[in-house]
């Protein structure tokens, strides 16, 4: 095991990612930003750091040196939006977890199809404005952590607010579904295939979570519109009765994956849905990766309390992972 490192990109979930790995024994290497490095050194989180100019074109220009320090990469949110889909495929240092599978998550067609298949629910979607019939949201194609989405209840409303977008590259329009978000965060283990439920958040979304606090009168005075853009995740804890449910939906999903693609869909990922009034989940979006709503849990989850004996983030449960696959002989398994 002290040949290999565990390495990650300097945002997003990196802090859990590297405290994790360290917690299981590894090195840790941080390629940081120039400026964005504080964090990784004040936390202590990275044994080495690595400095680039720009994650998009800088990853490239230091990969030798991860490749010679034997380094394993672990992908997360930020890492794959900064490399871009494509590219995901030209990277040629270790990587846990099955870059194809990030075709299948990046193209909104295919996720559709894979989620449906896995017999989820999903919010309807509308090819074009005309056929909106019920309230829908609008998302901007490449929009960056939900900012700029727009809510219509009809056509004529939906012309009337697309005028502020004029340069929009594209847009996709799904039925508003009223009810909480909540957000599964899952492990899979393609070594014993075991299904976990790890932890759930919910996200705290400007200005989504703080339009409550102004009269509905002022905010139509001052036309506030509502926008979704991500500044942090909120834990939560879900009605035990629930809980039978999320395992099926996370085992459905895998089971699917793994018709779709050479591995499958293994190590974390997350089912982001609506849970309407009548406990029906409406699933909106998968992440084939870990996600930042699990950053709450850097000392492991309510969830992971009954099954480790020690605090279990899902950062270290990549790390854990990996450490037996290595052990085991079996590292080519979680690498692709
Ligand atoms: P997304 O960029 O797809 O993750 O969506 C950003 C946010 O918009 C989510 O966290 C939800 O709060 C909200 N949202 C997305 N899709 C729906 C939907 N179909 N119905 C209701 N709210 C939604």
């Amino acid at each position: 095991m002290s040949n290999y490192k565990i390495a990650t990109l300097g945002s997003h979930t990196a802090l859990q990612i590297l405290k994790g790995a360290k917690d299981e024994g590894f090195e840790t290497i941080c390629i940081c930003e120039k400026d964005k490095r504080r964090p990784y050194e004040s936390y202590g989180v990275a044994d080495y750091i690595i400095d680039v100019d720009k994650f998009s074109t800088g990853f490239f220009e230091i990969e030798q040196q991860l490749i010679d320090s034997n380094a394993i990469l672990i992908p997360h949110g930020s890492f794959v939006s900064y490399i871009g889909h494509e590219r995901m495929k030209d990277i040629k240092v270790m990587h846990y977890g099955d870059k194809h599978i990030l075709e299948w998550e990046s193209d909104r067609t295919k996720e559709r199809q894979w989620l449906l298949d896995a017999g989820l629910k999903l919010p309807r979607v509308f090819s074009s404005p005309e056929e909106i019939e019920c309230p829908v949201i609008i998302k901007f194609h490449g929009a960056q952590g939900g900012f700029g989405y727009f809510i219509a209840n009809n056509t004529q409303e939906f012309y009337e607010r697309i005028k502020k977008y004029p340069n929009n590259s594209g847009y996709a329009i799904q039925e508003y579904i009223v009810g909480v978000p909540i957000y599964t965060h899952y492990f899979y283990s393609n070594l014993t295939g075991e299904l976990e439920v790890m932890s759930f958040d919910k996200r705290y979304e400007s200005n989504a979570d703080s339009i409550g606090r102004i009269a509905a009168k002022d905010q139509l005075d001052v036309e506030i519109q509502t926008s979704y853009t991500i500044t942090g995740n909120i834990p939560v804890v879900l009605r035990e009765s629930l809980l039978p449910k999320v395992f099926e939906m996370g085992q459905s999903v895998v089971e699917k994956a793994k018709k779709l693609v050479p591995k499958g869909l293994y190590g974390p990922f997350c089912l982001e849905a609506i849970l309407d009034p009548y406990l029906d989940f409406y699933t909106f979006e998968i992440s084939a990766r870990i996600v930042a709503g699990t950053n709450p849990y850097t000392e492991g989850s309510p969830y992971t309390a009954y099954k480790y004996d020690v605090p279990m983030s899902t950062g270290r449960r990549i790390a854990r992972e990996i450490k037996t696959a290595i052990e085991s002989g079996r590292l080519e398994e979680v690498l692709g």
